[in-house]
């Protein structure tokens, strides 16, 4: 192996630049040349690629976003676009790729996997929906994001007596409101996971108000199928209190990564080079128990994804 490639792809989290400085920095460390990918498989398809040195990824570990750019390409997903991303891998002669991005990006590399050349996946999406990895670069960061606005809006909800709920993103994966949830100590937390019932969240409301709680946060994840208006407007129906809502929106994608972010944007960066410079066969990297772990890609992708319903019970016991 001589030659590498690295892109980012899909949404992208913070954390990606720590991800990406390691990969060309190790790389190079191993005696390897590194070729940035510009916007995701997209700019592969462009053969929008630069060789990387070390001064390139030089000041961007504590920023969030990705200085290679990301893109969705809906281009790269024909039989045709596939072709053309080989032909443009062979044309640069680079013989390993390492992908940092969601569950899509990782089957997009699945695919070129399939047509001979090896591939690291790095999990880079704050959404934490990959099954086979305990968490994914960019989550901490978001969470963390949205525990500031839990406490600043507790400060405001408790003055006014109100409802408050704060939206947070997860479409299909509710990990964002739950772990937030938990950790920010919110009231109700309603994932796509799980069913909900508004009317008996509505009697808790009531019940702890009279028993003098002040506030009550609820979050909700975008998946939920129910608008937050909507909620908002039951809810205030319901119990009578004023309910406020909150959607956050891209606010969590940005931001500086945190440490743990950082550490283990560092570390699969770190183990991807290291799996290509010993001609591995293809694999997704991530976390399992605090330790950093390297699975088939094709079985990592297999995998699917659960809540954990301990962590949401103990929610409920928490904010009673
Ligand atoms: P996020 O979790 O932040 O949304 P993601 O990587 O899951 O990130 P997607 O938009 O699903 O984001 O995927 C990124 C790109 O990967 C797509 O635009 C497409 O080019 C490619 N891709 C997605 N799924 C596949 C697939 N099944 N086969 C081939 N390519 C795919």
């Amino acid at each position: 192996m001589k030659r590498i490639g690295v892109l980012t792809s899909g949404g992208d989290s913070p954390g990606m630049n720590a991800a990406v400085r390691s990969v060309v920095r190790c790389g190079l460390d191993r005696g390897l040349e590194v070729y940035g990918i510009y916007r995701g498989y997209e700019g592969l398809l462009d053969a929008e690629l630069k060789q990387m040195d070390r001064g390139d990824v030089g000041d961007i570990l504590q920023r969030g976003g990705t200085i290679l750019k990301t893109a969705r390409s809906k281009r790269f997903r024909t039989e045709e676009g596939i072709k053309r991303a080989m032909n443009v891998l062979n044309t640069f002669d680079i013989d390993g790729l390492v992908v940092i991005g969601g569950d899509g990006s990782m089957r997009g590399g699945l695919e070129l996997s399939k047509r001979g050349i090896p591939v690291m996946g790095i999990p880079g999406t704050i959404d934490n929906d990959l099954a086979y990895t305990d968490y994914t670069i960019g989550f901490d960061t978001a969470v963390t994001t949205v525990l500031d606005a839990i406490s600043k809006l507790r400060d405001t909800s408790s003055a006014h007596e109100r409802v408050v709920i704060v939206e947070v993103m997860g479409r299909r994966c509710g990990d964002i409101a739950l772990y937030a949830g938990l950790t920010g100590g919110a009231e109700e937390v309603l994932v796509p996971e799980l069913p909900y019932d508004i009317k008996a969240l509505s009697r808790r409301i009531i019940e702890s108000a009279n028993r003098g709680k002040q506030h009550h946060i609820i979050i909700k994840a975008e998946g939920v199928d129910i608008s937050t208006a909507e909620l908002a407007h039951d809810i205030q129906e319901n119990t009578g209190r004023e309910t406020k809502e909150v959607v956050l929106s891209y606010l969590q994608r940005g931001g500086s990564p945190t440490m743990r972010d950082r550490l283990l944007a560092t570390l699969c960066g770190s183990k991807a080079v290291e799996l290509l410079a010993q001609e591995s066969a293809s694999k997704a990297i991530g976390t399992v128990d605090g330790r950093i772990f390297a699975e088939d890609l094709g079985d990592a992708l297999k995998e699917t994804r659960e809540l954990n319903e301990d962590l949401y019970s103990l929610i409920g016991v928490l904010s009673k």
